[in-house]
């Protein structure tokens, strides 16, 4: 077709004969149903969920026909045009096809081939204009199901629940190819993020565009840093039996993640208590750095920089506060609540016996001093107990008491309670276990790359963010909580 063609027009005639032949193949089925229930022989007869196959499976063929012959009239009004840089293509054959399996089945069209001399590259429009990218054999929403399942289930569950719930047979090899594809475009994506994030003035352009959505209130911006460990296909040879002895195989490596999220006054809500605005989520097998990078990223999509107020949550490890400190120094921390009763715990188990009544009656005082405001009475005594306990205890405690002096401007806990914050990183710990749930079933070992791109797709999804990855989807996800 040269450029000045008009373009093929689209009307209901084009499609008039794909819905008779639809409309006369349902007929019978319709039929059978209606004449059963008529009859009323027995409950085993076609009911409903029958009916509803029968109109699915016939209505696939219908579908199937209609999405071929849309794509083949959106090929055929394509101009031979290159869609880098808008000049005519050169050398232009027609006639090429192109087979896709789509969400009802494959699908065959024919379309140009040409050659941009300014760009010294051979294109087909029409895969363009369709969004069919490179050699891919799935449709856009056919790829959207792959990285989907693959991303909340072992692969072979992912295919019996894609061919169940829509009659698609893709092989789980190609499932499996195809998540994997879409993972590593997530992560392309997540990195373009984060770079603009990382960036002085990109960052104020990323607020810039959420400012709506962000309103005129104050709110406060938690962000809650965990880690959890991860099977991978390296380091044979070593038994869980170091890892319960505290140490760590190789094929044993961390899971870094993060959620952050906006606390807030809604309007409607009377009682003054915060609740949980907008939700984003990080997790990487990338080590600390690219954590601390993502993470930033992600506070920044969540507002930082019109926050009125920055809280981050976490247990004791250390390497979570020397990310706070490097990229939040501004920001308030808080060490979690209940890891800082474990240690107070650890003292009276030392001291008087594990589970003892004793233990208990020494450390309840504690544990509310430490929750009620008197955080520094708690050191005091810590400070006190390391010079009176007996020589054989010292060592323990004065380790528990270095621990809390450490920790001596991250536990106001009555504070913060009072301001509906979080006292703890219950969030954050939670999320692991979600993301344990898939990546972390007996038997199952994963490769870096594995994870990570089934990690970044997973991370879209729970982000919301699922239609920067897939647009066709529009703004789906989960249900915040
Ligand atoms: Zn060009």
């Amino acid at each position: 077709m040269s450029c000045c063609s008009s373009p093929v027009a689209v009307d209901a005639v084009s499609f008039e004969v794909e819905r008779e032949s639809w409309c006369e193949d349902l007929v019978p089925c319709v039929k059978s149903v209606v004449n059963s229930a008529y009859a009323l022989s027995s409950c085993s007869e076609p009911g409903m969920g029958e009916l509803e196959e029968e109109i699915a499976r016939k209505g696939c063929e219908f579908q199937r026909q209609v999405l071929e012959k849309s794509c083949q009239l959106a090929a055929d009004n394509c101009r031979p045009v290159c869609p880098v840089c808008g000049g005519a293509l050169s050398r232009v054959s027609e006639g090429h096809e192109r087979t896709v399996e789509s969400r009802f089945g494959p699908i065959r069209i024919v379309r140009a081939y040409g050659y941009c001399r300014e760009c010294k590259q051979w294109f087909f429009p029409a895969d363009i204009v369709l969004g069919l990218s490179g050699k891919a054999t799935a449709s856009p929403t056919v790829q959207e199901a792959a990285a989907l399942t693959v991303s909340k289930m072992p692969v072979a569950d992912a295919h019996a629940v894609v061919k169940r719930l829509t009659g698609l047979e893709i092989s789980p090899a190609t499932m499996d190819r195809e998540a994997r594809r879409q993972g590593q475009r997530a992560e392309d994506l997540r990195e373009e993020l984060d770079a603009r994030a990382l960036d002085t003035r990109g960052r104020w352009e990323v607020t810039a565009e959420i400012r709506e959505e962000l309103g005129t209130a104050p709110f406060t911006l938690v962000i809650e840093i965990d880690a959890w460990n991860i099977r991978e296909r390296d380091g044979w040879g070593q038994t869980e039996e170091l890892v319960r002895r505290g140490e760590t195989p190789g094929r044993w490596h961390w899971a870094y993640g993060a959620t952050v999220f906006r606390l807030g006054e809604r309007a409607e809500t009377q009682s003054g208590r915060k609740m949980i605005l907008s939700r984003g989520y990080v997790m990487t097998r990338r080590g600390v750095d690219a954590l601390a990078d993502q993470v930033f990223g992600e506070a920044v999509r969540q507002g930082m920089l019109v926050a009125e107020h920055i809280l981050v949550v976490a247990d004791g490890a250390a390497w979570i506060w020397k990310i706070a400190e490097d990229r939040f120094p501004w920001a308030e921390k808080r060490l979690d609540f209940y890891h800082a009763s474990q240690h107070l715990w650890a003292v009276a188990n030392e001291i008087y016996g594990s589970g003892t009544s004793e233990a208990k009656a020494w450390v309840e005082p504690l544990l509310h001093q430490l929750r009620h405001g008197q955080e520094q009475k708690v050191l005091r005594t810590l400070e006190d107990l390391k010079k009176t306990v007996s020589r054989k205890h010292r060592k323990p405690v004065s380790r528990e008491a270095a621990y809390f002096e450490s920790h001596r401007d991250r536990l106001d806990y009555e504070t913060g309670a009072e301001a509906g914050e979080p006292i703890g990183s219950g969030a954050m710990e939670s999320t692991c276990r979600q993301y344990q749930c898939r990546f972390k079933r007996p038997g199952q070992y994963w490769s870096t790359d594995g994870d990570e791109a089934l990690f970044a797709l997973e991370t879209f999804w729970r982000s919301g963010r699922w239609h920067l990855l897939f647009p066709h989807a529009g703004m789906i996800g989960p249900a915040r909580n």
